[in-house]
């Protein structure tokens, strides 16, 4: 780890009220400050790499608000998440990151065959049954977290039923390749379809290239760096061989993660291939008239969930928000720090459930404050987390995809 980013911290404590864990906790080890030094005194060779140290460190969601809050350009996600690496480079993974990581992801195919049990235990009822009898009580408490948080599946993954070349309609604007996530093919099919539906109607051609892999990001999250960099050649290779105007994801994660393939590889085809990565948002918000011109009434009060790793990793605030004040009918009202983690963090809401739970439920606090009826938002991790604890907190309210929103829209 660069040295020079740990002392670049001058200890003003203004990521502190960005910061969710220590908004809970009110502990300095818990603090973007805090892990800053604790990172910077192991590098000096002052502490020894303790377990309850490793603990402090875990605690990080890697949401990225102090990035957003520091004057002095420290990234204490970025670099809990880099220390992770590092600790862990030349370790042999586990049994089960090897399975998911290696065997798994980097393998769609493999992937959605994994995923047909969970179809078949929701088509069958057996998942009704379940939760109706409490079975899970009685196995591993995150079995349990991950089971409540599978909301119904598709018949299909997206993946297997798309068309991978859609030509535009109307007057012609470019070629998009778009990058279709693991979970938006997996779970979210309707919203990543909606968003080639809204890119075909602008007149963008959509490349969908089926044998593009998992982006990288849930390797990076576990401290794989080679198997996040094996991940980004796959893709670069793929889309590389394309002539595309931008690379697009509907996924948030995805998005941060691709954007940084050049920073990663540091060849001069990863650098252009993240140059054109962009969020759907951005791409929607070049082409507000037109789109407005295809949109339709909707009665709703929606309000706005910003994604850490769009808001924060990748800055994009504005672009979501004009799209959905674009609605006719439809009463937009913000939320108090809409751009605060829900808890969600890749697989955090499981490894570290109460900390995921207190910080969820200051989301659901916020979203109920508003007296919406409808919680948009721009990734998959926050439409699971946020969808599990509306569903049992606060049932009238529904979560939306912003594709999926403006889709609807559009089909009224
Ligand atoms: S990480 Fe940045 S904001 Fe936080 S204490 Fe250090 S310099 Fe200040
Ligand atoms: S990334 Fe998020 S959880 Fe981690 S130190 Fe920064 S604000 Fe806190």
């Amino acid at each position: 780890m660069d040295y020079v980013k740990l002392i670049n911290c001058m200890r003003c404590g203004m990521c502190l009220p960005t910061c969710p864990t220590y908004r809970e906790t009110f502990l300095e080890t818990a603090s973007p400050r805090g892990r800053v030094a604790l990172m910077r005194k192991i590098q000096e060779g002052e502490l020894d790499q303790s377990e309850q140290l490793l603990e402090y460190l875990s605690l990080c969601l890697d949401c990225q608000a102090c990035a957003t809050a520091c004057p002095c350009g420290v990234n204490a996600g970025e670099l809990v998440a880099e220390f992770t690496c590092e600790r862990k480079a030349g370790n042999r993974l586990g049994m089960m990151e090897d399975l998911v990581l290696r065997k798994l992801l980097p393998h769609p195919d493999r992937l959605e065959t994994a995923m047909v049990p969970m179809r078949l235990y929701q088509r069958l009822g057996l998942q009704k049954l379940v939760r109706t009898l409490g079975v899970l009580k009685m196995f591993p408490k995150p079995l349990g977290r991950m089971e409540g948080l599978l909301p119904d599946l598709p018949d299909q993954p997206l993946r297997r039923v798309i068309q991978e070349d859609m030509p535009g309609r109307g007057e012609a604007r470019g070629t998009i390749g778009f990058f279709l996530g693991c979970v938006m093919s997996l779970i979210f099919s309707e919203a990543s379809r909606a968003s080639m539906d809204l890119l075909t109607a602008l007149g963008y051609r959509v490349v969908t290239p089926k044998n593009q892999v998992c982006c990288g990001a849930p390797h990076m999250l576990s401290g794989d760096k080679a198997g996040l960099k094996e991940a980004a050649r796959k893709n670069v290779d793929i889309f590389g061989g394309l002539d595309l105007d931008f690379i697009v994801t509907d996924c948030g994660g995805c998005g941060a993660e691709l954007k940084k393939y050049g920073l990663h590889l540091g060849d001069d085809s990863s650098i252009a291939f993240s140059s054109k990565v962009r969020d759907i948002s951005q791409v929607l918000a070049l082409h507000k008239d037109e789109l407005k011109a295809l949109l339709k009434p909707v009665s709703l009060k929606a309000t706005f969930h910003d994604s850490c790793h769009i808001a924060h990793s990748q800055g994009i605030r504005r672009e979501p928000r004009d799209l959905v004040r674009l609605i006719p009918g439809l009463e937009f009202v913000e939320m108090e720090n809409a751009d605060a983690c829900c808890g969600s963090a890749g697989t955090y809401n499981i490894g570290k459930p109460e900390m995921a739970d207190l910080i969820l439920n200051r989301k659901l606090e916020a979203i109920r404050a508003t007296g919406a009826d409808v919680v948009v938002t721009g990734n998959p991790g926050c439409l699971l987390q946020l969808k599990k604890g509306l569903a049992d907190h606060l049932p009238r309210v529904k979560t939306l995809h912003l594709t999926e929103l403006l889709a609807r829209s559009m089909d009224a």
